[in-house]
């Protein structure tokens, strides 16, 4: 069955890895679709590749969401195309400097890391809630890490990000529960993406599912950018209307939290 008829998504950072997994479950799933992302040639491919596939709606919008207007155009133009917002996935994220060790920290690079992980995530949330706010309803999703919960070996303006992203989480599922919003958070473990491709220096999707495979405690099965959507359709979907102010953790019991 459909889980998602009827819905309006708004997914930042959807035109690769966890973020285009997800638009493709949803739109499986009778979702609307808006995919904000600042690879515009990929985002509208993806777009239009989603669209045919499922015969949902699924179109880019050009934002980056580290920039306050962006977002408001982002949210802005899902609303005028579908009438409203139902699910805001602030999905977007980069690593930065990819050295964990502290000798490496750097203002300029911790800065931009910040701006777009907490920042970016942060007013994602401020112009959801001023749309779903007057509706009383609505579901707001952000990708953590498992570097918000256990050690990694991820750069420490990353793990800053990630961690800070679930006490937003909570503050906002408090706040915004009154309007009757909910609010989680999902910490994926190692995800064969691109963007964990290009920090293993530009290895082939494969080579990085394999190399994850071994950061998990369930031995032999593979993951992939999925696994990751799917529980993004659990938090987006009625089957979770109970549930706010979770990190739900991905990750192949690695963390054990
Ligand atoms: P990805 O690089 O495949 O996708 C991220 C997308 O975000 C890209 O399309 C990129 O263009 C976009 N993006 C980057 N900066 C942006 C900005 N300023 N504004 C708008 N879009 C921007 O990577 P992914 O692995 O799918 O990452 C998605 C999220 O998952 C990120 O928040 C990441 O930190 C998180 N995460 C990933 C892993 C993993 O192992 N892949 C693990 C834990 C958490």
């Amino acid at each position: 069955a459909k889980r998602l008829e009827g819905k309006v998504a708004l997914i930042t950072g959807g035109a690769s890895g966890i973020g285009e997994s997800t638009a493709r479950l949803f739109a499986r799933h009778g979702a609307k679709v808006v995919i904000a992302d600042v690879q515009s040639e990929l985002g509208h491919s993806v777009a239009e590749k989603i669209q045919s596939e499922s015969g949902q709606p699924v179109s880019y919008v050009q934002c980056d969401v580290s920039k306050d207007s962006d977002v408001e155009n982002a949210v802005n133009t899902a609303v005028s195309m579908h009438g409203k917002l139902d699910i805001m996935f602030n999905n977007a994220g980069i690593t930065g400097n990819y050295d964990p060790s502290i000798s490496s920290v750097e203002y300029e690079d911790f800065k931009k890391v910040i701006d777009v992980n907490l920042y970016g995530g942060l007013i994602g949330a401020k112009h959801a809630a001023r749309v779903m706010i007057p509706e009383k309803k609505g579901c707001i999703l952000f990708t953590s890490s498992f570097a918000s919960v256990c050690y990694g070996g991820i750069p420490h303006a990353y793990t800053a990000s990630k961690h800070a992203i679930v006490g937003i989480t909570k503050n906002l599922a408090v706040e915004l529960g009154k309007h009757g919003i909910r609010v989680n958070c999902i910490s994926p473990g190692g995800i064969p993406t691109p963007l964990a491709a290009k920090t293993m220096g530009d290895v082939d999707l494969k080579t990085v599912q394999e190399a994850f495979m071994g950061i998990s405690n369930l031995k032999g099965v593979p993951v992939d950018a999925n696994d990751v959507a799917e529980a993004a359709l659990y938090l987006g979907s009625e089957e979770s209307k109970f549930v706010s102010g979770l990190n739900m953790i991905v990750d192949g019991g690695f963390c054990l939290t």
